[in-house]
């Protein structure tokens, strides 16, 4: 990850975008706020703004205003309350505001209410302008909701970095689209494509725009246009599957005649034919076509990339430790990411069929446990675990 990171020059084009069209996108400033919010003190409740010691006599008091949300009261006058409702500016001079399910109104129009009472001062404000400044976001973060969707009535617009384009394909002469081929009607040998549809969903997901080139025969010439072609106007070509040791792999060497290749095999299960390299001026990243690994891989080494070529500064998917309910007995040499589920105690359950080929094994899991190399779990062992929802957002 740390070499392919390296490879990133962040995308610099800046543009100023309507906070309508701001989600998912990264930001190129700051966002600082330009106002206090809220203006001024408000009242957090539907009740009486008075002076905590008029109160002290047990005394009712005469209602002197009635502040709504939206007017601005008057300086409250001495010995007397204010009708206040939620949102509204507290009036100067009062320092509390009783909850009306605390205070009686009486017949003769004074409020008698508890003899003692507290203040929160500034318990409504969330940003102070000067002295302070107040940050709502910072240069380099993914703008989601809710973070963001409050902030329209603060900064009108706001910078963010350009979409990476992607050219995603799909090889391999087994796959048929549905749709195209009813079930059945599928000739024998053949399969749906699967990465196509999760691969073109998690990049528009990250904010990039996807020209899907379809699906490529595993033919030597015809890989080799489709990259030429993808390689235009693209800052990334995505590819799925070819990309192993077989003969009917025609993606590396493809990848070879036209740029480089540079990193190719990592010792990650599933995943382990993934490769990064360059054509022309496009960086290019080949990911198995074992579904599972397709998935995996994209989460663990393509997400954190196009983070990246967008200008994020952060992008790890945070990780907790959880207990193992299941056994597995076999290590394996590579660092494995099992398929896995959490019960309602936290503890981790793992899918039965931990096969590549075996796309349910995500829909049914909700994260991955990262297995170390040469590790065998055993039930009640404490585990990592990545949630899908950190690493699909
Ligand atoms: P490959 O990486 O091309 O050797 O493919 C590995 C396995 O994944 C084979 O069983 C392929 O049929 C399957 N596969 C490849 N691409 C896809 C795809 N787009 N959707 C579903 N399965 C695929
Ligand atoms: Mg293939």
């Amino acid at each position: 990850l740390a070499e392919l990171i390296a490879q990133v020059q962040p995308l610099i084009g800046r543009k100023k975008y309507h906070l309508f069209a701001a989600d998912a996108r990264v930001l190129a400033q700051d966002l600082v706020s330009p106002l206090q919010v809220p203006p001024q003190d408000n009242s957090s409740m539907d009740g009486y703004a008075v002076r905590c010691a008029d109160l002290a006599a047990g005394l009712a008091l005469p209602v002197s205003q009635r502040i709504a949300a939206g007017a601005c009261g008057s300086a409250l006058a001495a010995s007397s309350v204010a009708r206040i409702f939620t949102g509204a500016p507290i009036p100067d001079g009062a320092d509390a505001v009783v909850p009306q399910e605390d205070c009686t109104l009486q017949d003769d129009g004074q409020v008698r209410s508890p003899a003692r009472c507290r203040w929160v001062p500034g318990s409504g404000a969330v940003a102070r302008t000067s002295p302070r400044v107040v940050l709502f976001s910072r240069k380099g973060r993914v703008l989601r909701l809710p973070s963001w969707a409050w902030r329209p009535a603060l900064v009108p617009v706001s910078c963010r970095w350009r979409r990476p384009r992607v050219a995603l394909f799909s090889t391999g002469d087994e796959l048929v689209m549905p749709g195209d081929v009813a079930p059945h009607d599928m000739p024998p040998g053949a399969i749906y494509n699967s990465n196509r549809f999760f691969l073109r969903a998690l990049l528009q997901r990250l904010g990039c725009e996807v020209s899907d080139l379809g699906i490529v025969p595993d033919q030597r010439e015809a890989t080799v246009a489709a990259l030429q072609a993808a390689a235009q106007e693209h800052d990334l070509i995505l590819t799925s599957g070819g990309v192993s040791v077989g003969e009917e792999d025609h993606i590396k060497p493809a990848v070879q005649a036209l740029g480089h290749l540079d990193l190719w095999q990592i010792a990650i299960k599933p995943g382990k034919p993934f490769a990064y390299g360059r054509v022309g001026a496009a960086h290019f990243m080949g990911l198995p076509g074992n579904p599972v690994s397709s998935f995996v891989t994209f989460l663990l080494l393509v997400r954190p990339f196009l983070l990246r070529l967008q200008g994020v500064t952060r992008w790890a998917a945070p990780s907790v430790t959880a207990q193992a309910t299941f056994s597995w007995p076999k290590a394996d040499k590579r660092r494995e990411f099992l398929r896995a589920r959490r019960n309602a105690d936290g503890s981790l359950a793992l899918f039965p069929n931990q096969s590549s080929g075996v796309l349910t094994s995500v829909v049914w899991g909700d994260g991955l446990v990262d297995n170390p190399p040469g590790q065998t779990i055993q039930p009640g062992d404490t585990v990592r675990f990545v949630a899908l929802a950190e690493l699909l957002s």
